[in-house]
């Protein structure tokens, strides 16, 4: 818990670590494995990513890692190429050494792959959200999984307000009436309501989920609620007047907006179902983007239908890319609004890739220099978890 913890009121996305030019330097020698392989899925970014290098997540840009590792005598392959056997990612992941891949494209590690994986030492999660990796089939073979953690989470917490907001406020329907050329202020007012007064609590209070309720704080919300295993530290939670709920049907009972901010694992793979769903405050708003999968996707799209939930907004979904057909679409409220979804975007803004990217590198070059990694980066060490946040184990 003490790792957890740490980055929790000073901001880890601003870690000098994070952002000191000094860890990128280049002129590395390569103590640890000569010639490796490293195999990086990232997604393809088109004519955006020619246009704007920051885009560094993309295949054209590549984390900015190419250069760098070839000069060290190291080979890099990139793909977007993720899906089924004859994939770059599938193909290659037979042979590499370490992977990268990031949670907005993920290259799904399964527990078939990772025995196909023979070379494989570390897996390195360009972002936060470590899930599209088989964790306990790593641990099994000793492969290490680390992730950027913090990189991206005042990112992703100001996507979380700016999706309560425009649920509460029913902003999206407003603006299509708007782009339709009409105007009809009853039909938007009728179904939009203030943040204040509302009660608003988040399922996992971890680095994320603390820092909605840091920028929740001057909203004067009736009250803020927290659900998690890992209880705040007395200070911190005092600091955000936000009070614990034990109980997780309790703790939906009580909501009037509830956040979504905890990993996906084997304890929150559909925590969000039916069942739960009925012991939602009638009309709640659901926000969600922690990951896809945690909400059931058709127990969410009935309970916005019936006019159960008021309104779900995110950017995670439980495959990626989302087809066409993904009821997370064009789901709507009874009143034809109450949908906020976007692509997962909101922890890869161009300040969040920036510091990704030099995470990413910064764990690599402890790897290749054998020298110990920050502990809260890692997710699996050789040991077991080393991480409190996956789960009570
Ligand atoms: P964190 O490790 O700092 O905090 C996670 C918290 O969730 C911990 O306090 C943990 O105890 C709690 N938790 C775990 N299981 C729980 C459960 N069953 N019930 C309640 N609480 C539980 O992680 P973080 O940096 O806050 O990130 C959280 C998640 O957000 C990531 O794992 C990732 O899936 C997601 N994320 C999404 C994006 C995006 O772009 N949409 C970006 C970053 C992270």
């Amino acid at each position: 818990q003490a790792h957890i913890r740490r980055g929790l009121l000073s901001s880890a996305a601003k870690s000098p670590r994070l952002l000191n030019p000094a860890r990128l330097a280049p002129s590395l020698s390569h103590q640890s494995t000569a010639g490796m392989k490293v195999l990086a899925v990232l997604y393809a970014g088109g004519e955006a990513a020619k246009q704007e290098p920051r885009l560094l997540g993309t295949i054209e840009n590549q984390l900015g890692l190419r250069e760098w590792l070839e000069k060290q005598g190291h080979e890099y392959v990139v793909t977007e190429e993720k899906e089924g056997p004859d994939s770059a990612f599938q193909k290659h992941i037979v042979d590499a050494e370490v992977l990268i891949t990031t949670p907005f494209h993920p290259g799904y590690l399964t527990h078939d792959l990772i025995q196909k994986a023979k070379n494989l030492k570390i897996c390195i999660t360009a972002g936060v959200g470590s899930d599209h990796v088989d964790l306990n089939a790593a641990l099994g073979k000793g492969i290490e999984v680390l992730e950027v953690s913090g990189s991206n989470v005042v990112s992703v917490a100001e996507h979380v307000v700016m999706s309560i907001l425009l649920l509460v406020r029913n902003f999206v329907p407003a603006h299509e009436m708007i782009e339709r050329g009409d105007w009809q202020v009853s039909e938007v007012a009728r179904a939009a309501y203030d943040l204040e007064g509302k009660v608003v609590g988040t399922i996992g209070a971890g680095r994320i989920g603390y820092r909605v309720l840091q920028r929740l704080l001057p909203f004067d919300c009736k009250e803020l609620l927290y659900y998690d295993y890992n209880p705040l530290p007395e200070e911190a939670a005092k600091a955000v007047k936000v009070r614990r709920v034990e109980d997780l049907k309790e703790f939906v009972s009580q909501c009037d907006v509830v956040t979504v901010n905890c990993p996906l694992h084997e304890g929150t793979r559909g925590l969000v179902n039916a069942e739960l769903l009925k012991h939602f405050k009638k009309g709640a708003w659901l926000v969600n983007t922690a990951r896809g999968a945690i909400c059931d996707k058709d127990a969410v799209a009935a309970a916005l239908k019936s006019g159960q939930i008021s309104g779900y907004s995110g950017d995670v979904w439980n495959v990626q890319p989302a087809p066409k057909d993904h009821p997370w679409r064009t789901m709507k409220n009874p009143l034809g609004g109450g949908n906020g979804m976007v692509p997962h975007y909101s922890g890869t803004t161009l300040d969040a890739q920036a510091r990704y990217a030099v995470g990413t590198k910064s764990i690599l070059e402890n790897y290749l220099l054998n020298k110990p990694q920050e502990p809260h980066n890692v997710i699996v060490g050789k040991k077991g978890y080393e991480t409190k946040a996956y789960g009570q184990r």
